[in-house]
């Protein structure tokens, strides 16, 4: 009988599974190899799909089924199946909870928005998507409201939405250690040189620098037998069928190889957590990552600790060498690093180097808490913008477009979404203290060995899925709590080797 209540369960959530596998390849479809024509089918496809999936998540059958799995689960002491039956009422809850009626207006504003969104920014109008904007931050709150808690305050709710118990309080904590770090940090690098050096200017073959890439993404650990690198103009990472059916994408520029290359290795490090996943729990949410800031912090860990490093040219020089012989003789590891390590305040978050990217995230941080405690109004964005970047970086943009309206995340209605990226460093920096501690990663990456650090990665970090929120993971996974003064230090050590002390 428990058994068979298990077994239920396990087939009601493969069937959802199989459907977000469907949906998930629609869209890497959309934005890879669908002829331009195909969209307006695609978009009704893709409706279509998501309303089924939508309708079997709430399903009160599948609501009775868990709760026997639960009975069944609370007397088993497996702790398995007790992650498994929690991780399944949070998602279930969260479905039932919101109506359907909201569901679709989100939905369909969000394509009204980002249309507005986009006009706005060629126009740099920032009143153009002010409506639609003010639209979204209410749409979002009714959302926040309909998943009321009583110790979470609704801008909280929507951050939970993204990394499972972060609250802006403790976010906030967080920018008062980070943002003072980071600009004394950003001064002391000031005086780098602010030019790129002649070796790095290019032109870079485009077919050469994928092959690069790929070779580089192979040898960290990306699996090319359950993975796959196309091009798109946004790089991102898609999982149809993880652990078995990982999807990476990239973009590439002539004048500029680390544009390929980065995003390469950080698409690989979010294709690497997802092919990490327990395949004993296939289309269960064991088998499905914790948070947005865990896999931002995977991503982070190959770009930044690891690409970035020293050691990772010592051993990837040689064979970039071999790509392109000339521009690149002479030229030494060390010189290398400090060329793809530059910091230096810039307006646009996308293109901020390591240091100076987390004062774009805080800045927006403070303005979301503000646009849902009611303290601002859109309409003070674009001020408020302009005054926080001369606070936080020293710098202000002439136009909305390099200002307010440079990100996408808003008009889709994601709030609280950007201090995951925040987290995801802070996370990284902490692995790779705990990492160093068992393994000399600078000896291992310089010879090219790369199994140790991945595997450390994948018992700990990969393999848990959801059994562990992101906290209690991290504290599991390096036996420290959430610390950000390590990425301080750890950024410190960097700036103090570029700059040669
Ligand atoms: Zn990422």
């Amino acid at each position: 009988m428990s058994a068979d209540v298990i077994a239920e369960l396990k087939e009601k959530l493969r069937g959802i599974s199989l459907l977000e596998h469907s949906i998930a390849l629609l869209e890497w479809d959309q934005e890879t190899y669908m002829p331009a024509g195909g969209s307006e089918s695609r978009a009704a496809a893709l409706g279509e799909i998501v309303g089924i999936k939508h309708k079997r998540a709430q399903d009160p059958a599948l609501g009775e089924c868990l709760s026997k799995a639960e009975d069944v689960a609370s007397g088993s002491g497996d702790l398995d199946l007790q992650a498994l039956v929690r991780e399944v009422r949070y998602d279930y809850e969260q479905a039932i909870r919101i109506p359907v009626p909201l569901a679709s207006q989100i939905a369909e504003s969000c394509s009204q928005s980002m249309a507005a969104w986009k006009s706005a920014k060629d126009n740099d109008d920032f009143a153009q998507f002010a409506p639609l904007l003010e639209q979204q931050v209410r749409l979002q709150s009714q959302f926040a409201d309909c998943l009321q808690d009583e110790e979470l305050c609704p801008y909280d709710i929507l951050m939970n939405q993204y990394e499972r118990g972060m609250t802006s309080a403790r976010f906030g904590e967080i920018c008062k250690v980070v943002v003072p770090g980071l600009q004394s940090l950003v001064e002391r690098a000031a005086s780098q040189p602010a030019t790129t050096p002649a070796f790095m200017k290019g032109p870079w073959d485009r077919e050469k620098q994928l092959a690069f890439s790929k070779e580089v993404a192979a040898e960290l650990g990306y699996d090319f037998n359950r993975g796959s690198l196309d091009l798109t103009s946004h790089p991102f990472c898609t999982s149809p069928a993880a652990p078995h059916d990982v999807r990476i994408t990239t973009r590439v520029s002539e004048d500029n190889f680390t544009s390929n290359l980065y995003g390469v290795i950080h698409e690989s490090g979010h294709a690497m957590y997802e092919q990490g996943l327990d395949p004993e729990w296939e289309h269960t949410p064991l088998c499905d990552s914790i948070s947005l800031g865990i896999h931002e912090s995977q991503s982070l860990f190959w770009e930044n600790e690891i690409g970035r490093s020293e050691a990772f040219w010592s051993h990837f020089l040689p064979k970039l060498r071999d790509y392109f012989p000339g521009p690149l003789e002479g030229v030494g590891a060390q010189e290398m690093a400090n060329a793809v390590n530059p910091v230096r305040p810039s307006l646009i978050r996308v293109e901020a180097d390591e240091v100076t990217y987390g004062l774009h995230i805080a800045l927006r941080f403070e303005l979301e808490q503000g646009l849902f405690d009611g303290s601002i109004q859109t309409s003070d964005l674009p001020g408020l913008w302009r005054e926080k970047m001369q606070e936080y970086l020293g710098i202000q943009p002439d136009t909305d477009r390099e200002g307010v309206l440079q990100d996408i995340h808003w008009s889709f209605g994601l709030f609280g979404y950007f201090p995951t990226y925040l987290l995801g460093s802070l996370y990284s920096a902490q692995f790779y203290q705990a990492i160093n501690q068992e393994i000399d990663i600078e000896a291992e990456v310089s010879a090219g060995r790369f199994e140790g650090i991945l595997q450390w990665l994948r018992t700990r970090i990969h393999a848990p899925g959801r059994r562990r929120l992101p906290l209690e993971l991290l504290e599991d996974a390096t036996g420290q709590t959430l610390d950000p003064s390590v990425l301080i230090t750890s950024l410190d050590r960097k700036v103090g080797l570029v700059q040669g002390n």
